[in-house]
This record gives structure tokens, sequence and C-alpha cells, in this order.
């Protein structure tokens, strides 16, 4: 088949089970690529699928000029988007980009605008909304994509992965293990999955110092899941159990997941991998269970695949999970 534009290419990936990584013939583990996507990550789904219906509704006009807050995988995925469909797209970034992903946005044809001021929390967030609205006001034509509140962001995963799934596989899984920021991902995914498999369990994935299920901030490195503030989209009442895994658990699982089953995956993709490996130890009957690999490894050497900052993560995990003082308060974390 030929496509008619690189995001055509979007979506139908491959479901991979991980026998390897996981042996216990009782416990099978099945892995939905995402990083196969052409923008390199699950972002691809929103940002094409609010784009697209934005224009063909109207919302969104042929000289918009998209405008978010993201400095990760949907700035890249928007700056895509946005080169094929002849629209002006901006990133609001802070310093605390890497230069991987700031060079990337740029080679797709997107702008940067890097906020310097931090807010009252001691981060950028606030700052970045700041300047988003700033920029909305300055000129009419501007669209702010508004991924925590946008309900198109979950959309886009129900009849993205949520379809392809149930057409990929014979029979249902017993648990869906998903990573969370904005939570569009296990939304979208978890809404279309369990209107044919009602017995589905949803597992959430949270970064230790993430604030989405009321557990305490605490330093974090790797971008990708949690986040500093709530977002409107997460339903909790819609979630059975949330696992906190932290960055050096993250890195290690994502270095065994390349040295058993060849698969270079980013840092998110570690922490659902550390979430089931807790998960299978605690069963006592034969699970399916199912999770997302939502971007890969390259934009990660400096981080999860450098040895330094593997130390330093060590470190910082050993200081966590000894002291008492902090742990009393981190809530459910391993
Ligand atoms: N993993 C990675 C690498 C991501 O970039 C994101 C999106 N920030 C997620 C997981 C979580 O997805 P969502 O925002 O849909 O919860």
């Amino acid at each position: 088949m030929v496509h008619h534009s690189i995001l055509n290419s979007i979506g139908n990936t491959p479901i991979i089970r991980l026998s390897r990584l996981f042996d216990d013939p009782r416990c099978e583990v099945l892995a939905k690529l995402e990083m196969a996507n052409p923008g390199g990550s699950v972002k691809d789904r929103p940002a094409r699928y609010i784009v697209e219906r934005g224009l063909a509704e109207g919302s969104i006009r042929p000289n918009a000029h998209i405008v978010e807050s993201s400095s990760g995988n949907l700035a890249i995925a928007l700056a895509m988007v946005c080169r094929i469909h002849g629209l002006s797209f901006t990133a609001v970034v802070d310093p605390k980009i890497s230069p991987t992903n700031l060079h990337i946005i740029r080679c797709y044809g997107g702008k940067v605008d890097i906020v310097t001021e931090k807010d009252s929390q001691g981060g950028y967030l606030e700052t970045r909304i700041k300047r988003v609205k700033h920029l909305l006001h300055e000129q009419p034509n501007r669209v702010w994509i508004n991924q925590y509140a946008n309900k198109r962001n979950w959309q886009s995963h129900y009849h993205g992965e949520g379809e392809e799934i149930l057409r990929q596989l014979d029979r249902p899984a017993d648990y869906l293990v998903l990573g969370v920021s904005t939570s569009g991902t296990l939304h979208g995914i978890a809404r279309r999955l369990r209107e044919a498999w009602p017995e589905l369990k949803i597992v959430a994935v949270d970064a230790v110092g993430s604030v989405l299920f009321g557990t305490p901030p605490y330093p974090r490195d790797l971008p990708g899941i949690g986040a500093s503030r709530v977002p409107e989209l997460l339903q909790r009442d819609e979630i059975t159990q949330v696992i906190h895994i932290d960055d050096y658990q993250s890195a290690t699982a994502c270095r065994q997941l390349v040295a058993r089953e060849g698969i270079f995956a980013g840092g998110s993709s570690g922490s659902v991998i550390a979430a089931i490996q807790h998960l299978s130890a605690g069963l006592s009957r034969p699970a399916r269970i199912l999770t997302i690999l939502p971007d890969r490894g390259d934009r990660y050497l400096d981080t999860v695949y450098d040895d330094d900052w593997l130390a330093r993560m060590q470190e910082r995990h050993l200081i966590r999970t000894t002291d008492i003082s902090i742990n009393a308060t981190t809530g459910q974390t391993i």
C-alpha cells in the first residue's frame, strides 16, 4: 500500500509477546509498540487526531498557528503534523528541555518559545501556561491544543490503539498496565477495551514524585509519565490500581528490555515493565497482561542509557527507599 503522507503511516503498530523477559508460561505479557509510529511516539495519534478533527470542523482554520506547552513527544508530533497540513506551530518549553528534543522540533519546522521565569511552585508549569495564554491573546489565529483537558486526546487513543488491539488479539487480556501523564492514553484505550472486555483491570503507572494520585512531589528526571498538576481528563474511579516507579527502576527495566528482547525503548517503557515485574510477582493465577511501549530509546541516550546518570538515580533511589520519613509519605510505592 502506498501512503499519501507520513501521517497515514501513524498507527497499526505491532504487538510483541515479551517471552524472554517474562518467561513464566503462566504470565503472558504483550506489548504494543507505539514507538513504531513515524514521529517516534504514542503522541503521534492525538497530534494528528486533534489537528485533523479541528480542520474538518473549522475550529482550526487553514491559516491557524498551533500552540502547545510541551517539550517532549507531543511537541515533536505536532511539529510533524503541522508541517504536513501547512500550519505554523510553536512549542512553549522551559530550560529543562533536552537539547535533542529542541533540535528535533526545529528540524520539523516548529518554533520554540522558551520561558525562563520560575513559578510560585519553583517549577515552570504555571509560567508556561501563562505564556501560552499571552500568545493566544496576541493573535486571534492562534489555537491551543491543551492536551491535559482536550477530550480529543483520549478519543484519539480510543479509536486508535483501542480499536486496533481488539482486531489484533484473539482473546481478552486480564490487565492493562499503562503509564500516565495527561491520562489520555490510559483512558482512551481502557474505555474502548472495557466495552469488549468488562472484567479488564486497569493498572496506572505513575512516576515517584508525580502528584497525579495525591502523592507528594519529589525530584524526578525522566519525562513521559507523571505530572506536577492533576489533569482535567483524569478519572481516578476508572482505575483499579496505581503503581509508582522511580527513575532508577525505570532505567534498569529499560536496560533489561533491550538486553533480553532487543527493544530499545524510552523511560516510560521501563516504568511499565518494572510495574509488570512487580504485578506478576504477586499473581496467584495465570494472567494475560497488556501494555504499551510509548517511545524509542534514542531520545534517552543522555539519561536512561548513560551510566553516570544511572549512578545518580541509584543514589536518589537508595535515599528514598531507606529514608523512613520520605517513605511514609510516598504512598503505594515500590
Ligand atoms: N510515555 C511517554 C514517553 C510520553 O511521552 C507520554 C506522554 N507525555 C506518556 C507515556 C503518557 O501518555 P499520556 O499523556 O497520554 O498519559
